[in-house]
């Protein structure tokens, strides 16, 4: 049997493969504009390793859509199916790494390990951190494949992530991940080793990269409960999408609703429309309890619920 070496680099643009003209003002710059073999270049490192590239897409993540969610899983689909394939890293932008990491998570048979990783500076600034990621991607996705450990993890700033937990906790420093009061599955060396495995390793939701397959997606909103939340925001997009599906609810604290609000979403959910609830708050999220009016998505952010109800829409059950 062939022992698989090779890693995967599937680019999808983000600020890691972002340009800017003036070193000096990094924050002006443009996502998505070297191609990811260029990002790979650019780490002396790699040269040894056996790599493949391949552009999915060119996208600043912040314009994620369902098309490149489809490529992704179709690049996926053909690559891990390679025996030589030891597992695959994509690069991507950082605002909505973590609905893509949620995403594969729930979709991956956890044969073998896929590493998202992305860059909070753009590939010209002088203090760039994509270079680092990158090299600890690969170097993240070799050691689980050795391991024997597949499944979704995010590398970032010496920091592997679950696929199912990471989320963006910061707009602007480097370290911007975390888990949402879960912690990193494991810290990384300055050389970009594993130095210990802290938690146990994500189980993935084995959906299938079919599930993503069809062209357009059921309608899923997300809507926020604050101070003075009445039901017109919920009944506008009512009246304004009658393709409405299902709507998640980023709720206070440990999963409250506004009672105006909330009245409008019973409604809502009477007519057919499926509720789901998750927290605005950073960390902790809300866990289900029996006799839920509307069931709440354990441990993610709304974004991510929002994910999962799309795919339960689509007739994959999650809930
Ligand atoms: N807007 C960029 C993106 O998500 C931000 C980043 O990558 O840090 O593509």
């Amino acid at each position: 049997m062939v022992k698989a070496r090779q890693v995967v680099v599937l680019g999808t643009g983000g600020t890691i493969a972002g340009t800017g003209t003036d070193p000096q003002q990094a924050w002006r710059y443009q996502a998505a504009q070297l191609s990811v073999e260029q990002l790979v270049q650019a780490v002396p490192e790699l040269a040894g390793v056996s790599l493949r590239c391949e552009q999915v897409a060119q996208v600043d993540s912040k314009d994620m859509a369902w098309p490149v969610w489809r490529n992704l899983a179709q690049a996926l689909a053909l690559e891990l199916a390679r025996d030589e394939v030891a597992g695959v890293v994509i690069t991507h932008g950082t605002d909505t790494l973590e609905e893509t990491a949620y995403l594969l998570h729930l979709l991956s048979d956890g044969a073998k390990p896929i590493v998202l990783t992305a860059a909070m500076r753009p590939a010209t600034a002088p203090d760039a951190d994509g270079p680092r990621n990158l090299r600890d991607a690969v170097k993240v996705a070799l050691w689980a494949s050795e391991q024997g450990r597949g499944g979704v993890v995010a590398v970032m700033a010496s920091h592997v992530w679950s696929g199912a937990h990471v989320r963006k906790m910061h707009s602007h420093v480097i370290d911007a991940f975390d888990g949402g009061g879960a912690l990193p599955l494991a810290t990384l060396l300055p050389d970009g080793d594993v130095l210990a495995l802290v938690e146990a390793w994500p189980d993935s939701g084995r959906l299938g990269w079919g599930c993503v397959q069809v062209p357009v997606p059921p309608r899923v909103e997300v809507v926020t409960s604050h101070a003075d939340a009445d039901g017109v925001m919920v009944r506008a997009l009512w009246a304004a999408a009658p393709d409405l599906k299902g709507v998640v609810v980023a709720c206070t604290g440990h999963g409250t609703i506004n009672a105006p609000l909330e009245r409008a979403l019973q409604e809502m959910q009477q007519a057919g429309v499926t509720v789901w609830r998750s927290s605005r708050v950073a960390r902790g999220g809300v866990q289900p309890r029996e006799g839920d009016e509307f069931p709440a998505v354990e441990g993610v952010t709304a974004a991510q619920a929002r994910v999962a109800l799309v795919l339960h829409e689509l007739g994959a059950r999650l809930c």
